[in-house]
This record gives C-alpha cells, sequence and structure tokens, in this order.
C-alpha cells in the first residue's frame, strides 16, 4: 500500500516540481510507512531531509493529502544506505544520459502493451503502436497519435520505447519540452552539434507531447531538420500530442503537414465496456481486493480519462489501507465523498427513551408502568412527543411501547404537552435540549 501511494505522490509531483528538484530529492527517497495518516520518508542525509522540509514539505502533504483524501503529513528519516544506493547508481544514470535513453521512458518499465487495455476507444491506436513497435519504419511513418490528457497517449508511447529496447533495438524517446529545452541549452553552449548527433544513429525517435512545440520556430526548424533526415533514412518517427496536426495553430505549415504524412490515429475517452475493463485492471493493479457492487460504483462514478480513474482507485485503497476495512460499497462511498461519513441514523423509540430517562432521572421500567407520579408522568408524556415528532412511528406504536397504552393516550400525551411548552420556560429548555441531543447523536 506505501508503495501505491508513494508512487502515486511521486507521478503527481513529476508534474509539478521543477525536474532538478524532482530528481535530486523526490526520486532518491524511499517510503517506507504508511500509518495514522503520516507518510514516513526515508531520505539519504541530514542535508536532504532539511531541504526537502523547508522547501518541499508542503508540497508533498499537501499532493498526499490529494492523493489518499485525507489530511496527511510526511515524516522524513535519515537512512545512509540511499546514499550508498545513489552512488552507485549515478555513474549508470550519467551514462544512460549520454547515450540519449529518455527520463521519461525509462521510468514508466510498467507502461507496455500487456498493460494497456483495449477497447473501441483506443484499439486503432494500440494496434498502429504495436505494429511500430515490431516493425519499425515498414508501416505508418510518422505515426501520429492525438486525443484529450489521460488516455494512453504516453503510454503506448513508452510502450513502443520498452518494446524496442527489450528487442535491442536502438530508440529514441524525448518530450517535446525536453526536446526544446536541450536544444535552447546546445544553442547556448554552442553544443548543435552534439545535439544533432544524438538523433543520428538511432532507428525509431518517439516525441511525447509534440503540442510543445507550437510557436517556438527556432524549435521547429530544428525539429523539422531532424524529422527530415530520419525519414528520409527509413527511420521511424512516433508522435504524440493532445490536438490533431490540423488543430495545431502555431506550426509551421511544412511541419505540419509532415506529422500529417503518415497515419494519424486519435485516441477517444473509454465507451461503457472500456470503462469497466479499466476499473478491473486498475483495481487489480492496485491490489484491491473488492467485494460485491464496487466495480460498478467505480464504473459510474465520475471520471474522464484512465489518470482520473487511477486517482480515484488509489484515493480508495489508501482509504481501506487506513481504516483497515475491506473494500465494499460503503467504503467506496466514503472513501470517494459520495456520501456524508456519518450517514444520518434514523431516530428510534429506544433512543429517545434512553435519552428522557437521562435527563428526568426515570427509569424505564416507570416510564413503561402504570405510575403517575407527575416526574414519571410527565416524563412518560415528553417521550411520547419525541417519539411522535422525531420517528416514523403510529401512534399505535409508540402507546404499545410504552407500558401497551391507548392510542388516545398518546393523543391526549402530545395536546399535554404542547400545551405545557407554551408556558413553562424550563421544559421548553429540557425539550429542546433533548431535541438537540437526538438531532445530533454521535
Ligand atoms: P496521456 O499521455 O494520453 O495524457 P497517459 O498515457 O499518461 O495519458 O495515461 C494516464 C494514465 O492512465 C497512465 O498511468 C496510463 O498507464 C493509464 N492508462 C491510460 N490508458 C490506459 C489503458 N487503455 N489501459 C491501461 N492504462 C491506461
Ligand atoms: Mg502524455
Amino acid at each position: 500500500m506505501v508503495d501505491a501511494i508513494w508512487s502515486k505522490v511521486k507521478q503527481e509531483l513529476r508534474g509539478r516540481l521543477a525536474q532538478r528538484h524532482y530528481e535530486a530529492w523526490i526520486e532518491p527517497a524511499r517510503a517506507v510507512a504508511w500509518s495514522d495518516n503520516v507518510l514516513t520518508l526515508e531520505v539519504p542525509s541530514p542535508f536532504a531531509r532539511e531541504f526537502v522540509r523547508r522547501h518541499l514539505g508542503d508540497e508533498i502533504e499537501r499532493t498526499l493529502g490529494a492523493v489518499t483524501g485525507v489530511v496527511a503529513g510526511v515524516e522524513l528519516l535519515v537512512n545512509r544506505a540511499l546514499e550508498e544506493r545513489g552512488k552507485t547508481s549515478r555513474p549508470r544514470r550519467a551514462r544512460a544520459e549520454r547515450e540519449g535513453a529518455a527520463p521519461d521512458a525509462n521510468g514508466a518499465p510498467d507502461y507496455t502493451f500487456d498493460s494497456f487495455v483495449v477497447g473501441q476507444s483506443n484499439v486503432m491506436a494500440y494496434r498502429a503502436a504495436h505494429a511500430v513497435a515490431t516493425e519499425p519504419g515498414v508501416r505508418f511513418n510518422p505515426l501520429f497519435i492525438h486525443g484529450g490528457v489521460g488516455l494512453g497517449k504516453t503510454h503506448l508511447l513508452a510502450a513502443v520505447a520498452n518494446g524496442l529496447r527489450a528487442g535491442g533495438r536502438p530508440v529514441q524517446y524525448v518530450s517535446g519540452e525536453a526536446f526544446v529545452n536541450e536544444m535552447i541549452a546546445a544553442l547556448r553552449r554552442d553544443r548543435m552539434e552534439d545535439f544533432r548527433r544524438r538523433f543520428r544513429g538511432i532507428e525509431t525517435l518517439i516525441v511525447d507531447d509534440v503540442q510543445f512545440f507550437a510557436g517556438k520556430e527556432r524549435s521547429q526548424a530544428e525539429f523539422t531538420h531532424t524529422f527530415n533526415s530520419l525519414h528520409q533514412n527509413g527511420k521511424q518517427i512516433v508522435l504524440a500530442s493532445d490536438r490533431a496536426p490540423e488543430q495545431m495553430s502555431g506550426l509551421e505549415v511544412a511541419l505540419r503537414n509532415r506529422f500529417a504524412s503518415g497515419l494519424t490515429v486519435d485516441v477517444v475517452p473509454p465507451d461503457a465496456e472500456l470503462r469497466d475493463a479499466l476499473v478491473q485492471q486498475k483495481l487489480a493493479a492496485a491490489g484491491v481486493e473488492s467485494e460485491e457492487g464496487v466495480l460498478e460504483l467505480l464504473v459510474h462514478h465520475w471520471w474522464e480519462n484512465v489518470r482520473e480513474l487511477e486517482g480515484l482507485v488509489t484515493r480508495v485503497a489508501a482509504f481501506a489501507s487506513i481504516t483497515g476495512r475491506s473494500v465494499n460499497r460503503v467504503l467506496v462511498e466514503e472513501a470517494l465523498g459520495m456520501t456524508a461519513r456519518r450517514p444520518p441514523q434514523r431516530i428510534t423509540i429506544e433512543a429517545v427513551t434512553s435519552l428522557v430517562c437521562e435527563q428526568f432521572s426515570v427509569t424505564r421500567e416507570e416510564l413503561e408502568s402504570a405510575r403517575r407520579t407527575a416526574r414519571i408522568a410527565l416524563s412518560r408524556q415528553v417521550a411520547m412527543y419525541l417519539c411522535r415528532h422525531h420517528t416514523d412511528r403510529t401512534l399505535v406504536a409508540i402507546g404499545q411501547a410504552f407500558g401497551g397504552r391507548d392510542h388516545t393516550t398518546v393523543v391526549h400525551a402530545l395536546s399535554a404537552i404542547e400545551r405545557r411548552l407554551r408556558e413553562d420556560e424550563r421544559l421548553r429548555d429540557a425539550v429542546r435540549s433533548l431535541q438537540n441531543r437526538l438531532t445530533h447523536r454521535e
């Protein structure tokens, strides 16, 4: 569970924090416990603890709160072993960077074709991506996938990259943003040759979120150049964007035409059948064993894309783990805020009786007895009055409950109390207080 929460929080933070902060402070941290709404993180050094606490603590807690749906805190511990781990992995990372491996695709080894749920709304994109991963450069070049946020474009692109890499084939995966940033950095340092070389030896170039090129003329010119030289040499190009090529404003016509020159496919929000399959897969992936009705509830809950569904599932899983309860309809409704935490309780004769006994210092037996001392008679009448106004029981049932009395006795009690309430301020207070306690019972 703790891993599921932390990986979700990391995923969110990745989009929110500056990349260097994410890589320097969040990536090396390890989540070790989640209990009492506190996430315990281990960081490599006292310095890291101080930095994270001061500069990133609020953001982590906010994100954690959003992910788990509870007000959550973060506790930071120092674990020197993480530092060792960081040191040994650093040279590897540097080499990967030199070779131009994509941080995004590397960070998502679980984005595979197997873990992609296929339905009407994404089957074309899936098939095209799969074909490209099997035989790059042969068909569909470029392959351009477009569609709204959270619908699996990055997943498919990463699946292509992972598939090709697994087959030992050279592939370059880069986001449109990274392409632009790295190009600008290379320009500044007068290292354009290095930058271009990076794209030379590869067989497949995958660029995610190419809408980022909009309005950036120098980047578009550079990318057009890269695109042309790869394409002319029969190399595969795969692109994703939040909109179709013809809808991309701020893009040179020539580049737009190139984007649209191969196969363009879209992904659209899932239909009912795919929603069903996605819910099943996401519950299974989160290790949630759900009871009757949960699936249905999640299928029909409001979510427009798969990322939102994943958020819901994480929240449900976290809620179950925090409360130690099993995942049934009630828990899901509570976790997703579909009902108030505490459903309003039905008021029973039983509840009225015990409050009245307490307030007037009488016993239940006395209320049910035939005794008519002033105190007991008054308590009994108040109890009947409250039952009449706060329960759905009939006059007959109320009479029955108080010593098997006739319903006319109840009618008499009601009018007697109403009359006394008009005159007797103390009784008014007492009844008002009883009513408050009845309707706000814990
Ligand atoms: P996009 O790039 O289109 O905004 P992503 O590929 O980042 O969307 O998808 C958002 C999340 O939803 C990811 O975690 C991804 O694995 C998941 N997802 C999207 N579509 C599917 C699918 N068809 N099957 C399984 N997971 C999916
Ligand atoms: Mg994406």
